[in-house]
C-alpha cells in the first residue's frame, strides 16, 4: 500500500482572537463617553486618520484639547448617544460605567452591526486592543485575549527592546519603494526575492535611515530578479530528534525562509511551528511498518516543486544524513541540476545520549561509536551485518529501527559471544516530552518491547560505555 505524498496537517493551532491590522484613515468612529480612558481611546483611534466622533454631555479640558489638536480628527456632540448613532460608525468604543447602559449599548450596536469595545468590560467587547509596539507602519499587537493584560504589557516592553527603532524607517522606505516592485511586473517568487533582499539589509544596518544608495541597491535587486528569476532549491534539513531547542539556528533560518516543507511523521509539531506560516506542508510518512509514500515519488516531487522556482525545505527527523535517504535526494537533485543544500541535525542516538547523561565514547570503554539500522530494505533484519564489529566489547552501538528485530540482534550478539550483562537502553520519543528510557541488558532487551507498549521511535544504545548512564 502505498500513500499520496499530498496530505495537508493544520497549519495553525486555534486561536482565541483573530489578529487583523485594520485601515481606519478616513473612516468614522465612535467614541461614547469623555472620561480619561475614553479620550486616550478617542486619540488612538485619531492616530490612524479616522474621524473621531465623540458623545458626551459634558466634555473636560483634555477631550477639548484632543478636539483642537491640528491634523487631528476628532470631534465632540455634547449630548447623550441613542441608537440612531451606532450604524454610521464602522467601530465603537465606549466607556460607560452602568451595567445596563453597557449592555443595551452592547446589544445595540451588535444590532446596527458595528463592532463594539466596552471599556474594562470584556464580555461585551467584539474586539479588544491589544498592547501596541509603533513603529508604523511596522505596527506589533500583543493580545492575550483579555485573559491578561499585565502579561501583553511587560512582553510589548521586551519587544520594544528587542525592535530597532531605525525599522521604522526601514518599514517607511519599502512603502514608498513598493511601487518600483510592482512596475516591473515580476514574478510573486521574484517579488518575494528582492523583499528578502531587502529585508537582509534591514537587518544589517537597523539603525540607518535608508537613503539613495539603498534606492539604488534596491533598484538593483529588481533588475536581478526580473532578468534571472531565481531558480528555486532543496535544503535537506536535520529537524533533531523531538525537542525544538536542538534545532540549529541554521534549520530555523531555513523553515522561516521555505515555501514548501516536505516532512516526515517524526518530526514533532513543536518544531513545525518554527515553520513560515504561508510555507505549504506537505507529509511524506515514510516510517518503517506503516504505509508510506514511495522514495522515488518524494524526489520527483522535490525536483518538481523546486523547478517552479519555490524554495523546498526537506525536513527530516534526526540528522539527515543518517539513515535519511538524503544519498538518495541529493542524486536525484544533483541529476535533475537543481541547487541542493544540507543542513544537518542531532541524531538520535546524540539525543538519547544527552538524556541519559552518558558519553556515547569513553577512554575506558568505548573507543569505536556505530550507527546501525537493523532494517533492510525489505524490512527484514540485514543478513550482512558485521557481528564480530557488534559484539566488541569495546564499542558503543545505536541500533535504529531495531524495534521489530530486538530478538535476532540478541541472540546474535549472544551467539558472538558477547557478555549476556553487556548494559543495554533503549529510549523510546528521545527528547520528547514522553520520552521513556528503559535499562536493560543486551540479553534481555527483548522482553523490555515484550513488557511494554513502544509505540514510538525507539533508539537502542548498548555497550559498556553505558554502564555510565544516569539511572
Ligand atoms: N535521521 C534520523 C533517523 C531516521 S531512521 C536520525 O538521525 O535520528 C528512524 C529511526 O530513528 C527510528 O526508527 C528510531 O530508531 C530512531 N529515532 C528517530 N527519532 C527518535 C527519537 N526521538 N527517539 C528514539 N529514536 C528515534
Amino acid at each position: 500500500m502505498s500513500r499520496s505524498p499530498i496530505s495537508q496537517p493544520a497549519r495553525i493551532a486555534p486561536l482565541a482572537v483573530l489578529p487583523v491590522f485594520y485601515r481606519l484613515s478616513g473612516k468614522p468612529v465612535l467614541v461614547i463617553g469623555a472620561t480619561q480612558g475614553a479620550v486616550w481611546k478617542a486619540e488612538l483611534l485619531a492616530s490612524t486618520g479616522a474621524h473621531v466622533t465623540v458623545i458626551a454631555p459634558q466634555a473636560e479640558a483634555p477631550l477639548a484639547e484632543l478636539c483642537a489638536r491640528e491634523g487631528v480628527h476628532v470631534g465632540h456632540l455634547a449630548r447623550a448617544w441613542n441608537e440612531s448613532d451606532l450604524a454610521s460608525a464602522v467601530l465603537i468604543v465606549a466607556d460607560v460605567s452602568d451595567d445596563e447602559e453597557a449592555q443595551r449599548l452592547a446589544s445595540l450596536a451588535r444590532k446596527a452591526g458595528t463592532p463594539v469595545n466596552i471599556v474594562d468590560r470584556p464580555d461585551f467587547c467584539d474586539f479588544q486592543f491589544g498592547s501596541i509596539v509603533n513603529r508604523s507602519p511596522l505596527v506589533v499587537g500583543i493580545s492575550t485575549s483579555g485573559a491578561v493584560p499585565v502579561f501583553g504589557q511587560a512582553i510589548r516592553a521586551r519587544i520594544e527592546m528587542l525592535l530597532p527603532a531605525g525599522f521604522q524607517k526601514w518599514a517607511e522606505a519599502a512603502r514608498n519603494w513598493r511601487p518600483l516592485v510592482q512596475a516591473r511586473g515580476l514574478s510573486l517568487h521574484a517579488r518575494r526575492a528582492v523583499w528578502e533582499r531587502f529585508v537582509a539589509a534591514a537587518f544589517r544596518k537597523p539603525d540607518h535611515v535608508p537613503d539613495e544608495k539603498d534606492r539604488t541597491a534596491f533598484l538593483a535587486s529588481i533588475e536581478q530578479e526580473a532578468q534571472a528569476p531565481g531558480l528555486g532549491s532543496v535544503t535537506l534539513v536535520g529537524a533533531g530528534p523531538g525537542d525544538p531547542e536542538l534545532l540549529t539556528l541554521k534549520a530555523v533560518r531555513a523553515l522561516q525562509a521555505a515555501d514548501v516543507i516536505l516532512h516526515d511523521d517524526l518530526v514533532s509539531p513543536e518544531v513545525l511551528d518554527f515553520a513560515r506560516r504561508e510555507a505549504e506542508r506537505i507529509i511524506t510518512g515514510k516510517r518503517g511498518h506503516r504505509p508510506s509514500c514511495k522514495q522515488d515519488d518524494i524526489n520527483a516531487l522535490m525536483v518538481t516543486l523546486a523547478r517552479e522556482g519555490k524554495r523546498v525545505v526537506r525536513l527530516k527527523g534526526g540528522d539527515p544524513l543518517i539513515f535519511g535517504r538524503a544519498g538518495e535526494e541529493i542524486a536525484a537533485c544533483r541529476a535533475a541540476g537543481v541547487p541542493i543544500q544540507v543542513i544537518p541535525g542531532i541524531t538520535a542516538a546524540s539525543g538519547a545520549a544527552a538524556s541519559l547523561e552518558v558519553s556515547l565514547t569513553h577512554r575506558d570503554h568505548a573507543r569505536r561509536l556505530q550507527y546501525i539500522t537493523a532494517h533492510a530494505k525489505n524490512g527484514k533484519l540485514p543478513d550482512d551485518l558485521d557481528w564480530k564489529a557488534l559484539a566488541d566489547p569495546a564499542a558503543t552501538s545505536a541500533i535504529y529501527m531495531g524495534k521489530l528485530v530486538v530478538g535476532e540482534v540478541s541472540s546474535n550478539l549472544l551467539a558472538t559471544g558477547m557478555a549476556p550483562d553487556t548494559p543495554a537502553i533503549i529510549v523510546e520519543y528521545a527528547t520528547h516530552a514522553r520520552e521513556r528510557r528503559f535499562h536493560t541488558t543486551i540479553a534481555a532487551m527483548a522482553s523490555v518491547f515484550a513488557a511494554n507498549e513502544l509505540d514510538g521511535p525507539c533508539i537502542i544504545l548498548f555497550g559498556w560505555a553505558m554502564s555510565e548512564a544516569a539511572p
